[in-house]
C-alpha cells in the first residue's frame, strides 16, 4: 500500500483528486481541514481553538495539527490501506514533523503530488464553490452549477458555501500558502519526492494525469 502527500494550492483539486484516488485504491484520505471543519462543527475545545485562523484564512498551530494527524496516522487501518494526506503538512516544520512520526510509526512516504493550477482559476473555483449540507455533493456557480439556482440536484436543499471561500479570506489563503507551504516543494523535490501534476483540466483529465504520475 503507497502513502501520499497532496501539495497545493487551495482550490487546486486536493480534496476532490484524493476523494478519487481513495475510492480507486482504497486509501484512507486524511484532510486536516475537514477533520478540523468536523471539530468545529462540534464545538470542542479544539475547534474552538482553531476557529479564529480558519475563518480569517491563517493557519492554526503546527503543533494542533500535527497532533490530529498523529492521532488519525497512528490508527491500524493505515498501515493496511496506506494514507492520503490532504492539507498537511503545509509549513516545513510540519513536514520536519510528518517525517520523525512516520519513522516512529515505521510507515514512510512513497510521493508527494503537487497539483498546479493557474492563480486565476483558483480564485474561481473557490469562491463559486457550493456545498450540499446534506449529501455534500459539490457544486460551483461558474463551472458546474446546480440545475435550479442554489438549490442540490439530489436533495433540493439550499446550497451552503465555506465560510473562507469568501473573496478576501480566499486572497489571504493564497498569499498564506505562497509564503509558509511553497517552500514545501524545494524541500520535497531535494528528497526526490516530489511529482507535478496539472490539476487546471476537467476532473477526470486531472485525474488520468494524476494516475499516469504515480504509475498507477
Ligand atoms: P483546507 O480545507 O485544507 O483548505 O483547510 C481549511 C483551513 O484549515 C486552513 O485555511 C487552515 O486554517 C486550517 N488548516 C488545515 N490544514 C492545516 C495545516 N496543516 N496547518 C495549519 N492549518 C491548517
Amino acid at each position: 500500500m503507497s502513502n501520499y502527500v497532496f501539495l497545493g494550492p487551495p482550490g487546486a483539486g486536493k480534496g476532490t483528486m484524493g476523494a478519487m484516488l481513495c475510492t480507486a485504491y482504497g486509501n484512507i484520505h486524511v484532510s486536516t481541514g475537514d477533520i478540523l471543519r468536523a471539530e468545529l462543527k462540534a464545538g470542542s475545545a479544539l475547534g474552538n481553538q482553531a476557529k479564529q485562523c480558519m475563518e480569517g484564512g491563517g493557519l492554526v498551530s503546527d503543533d494542533l495539527v500535527a497532533a490530529l494527524v498523529r492521532k488519525r496516522l497512528s490508527q491500524t487501518d493505515i498501515a493496511a490501506s496506506g494514507f492520503l494526506l490532504d492539507g498537511f503538512p503545509r509549513t516545513v516544520p510540519q513536514a520536519e514533523v510528518l517525517a520523525t512520526m512516520l519513522a516512529e510509526i515505521g510507515l514512510s512516504l512513497d510521493g508527494v503530488v503537487l497539483i498546479e493550477v493557474a492563480e486565476d482559476l483558483l480564485v474561481k473555483r473557490l469562491v463559486g464553490r457550493r456545498l450540499c449540507p446534506t449529501c455534500g455533493a459539490i457544486y460551483n456557480i461558474f463551472f458546474a452549477p446546480p440545475t435550479h439556482a442554489d438549490r442540490c440536484d439530489t436533495c433540493d436543499v439550499a446550497l451552503t458555501a465555506r465560510k473562507d471561500d469568501n473573496l478576501e479570506t480566499v486572497r489571504n489563503r493564497l498569499a498564506v500558502y505562497w509564503e509558509q507551504t511553497a517552500p514545501l516543494i524545494g524541500h520535497y523535490e531535494a528528497q526526490r519526492l516530489l511529482a507535478r501534476v496539472n490539476g487546471s483540466g476537467e476532473k477526470n483529465a486531472n485525474f488520468s494525469a494524476l494516475q499516469a504520475t504515480l504509475h498507477l
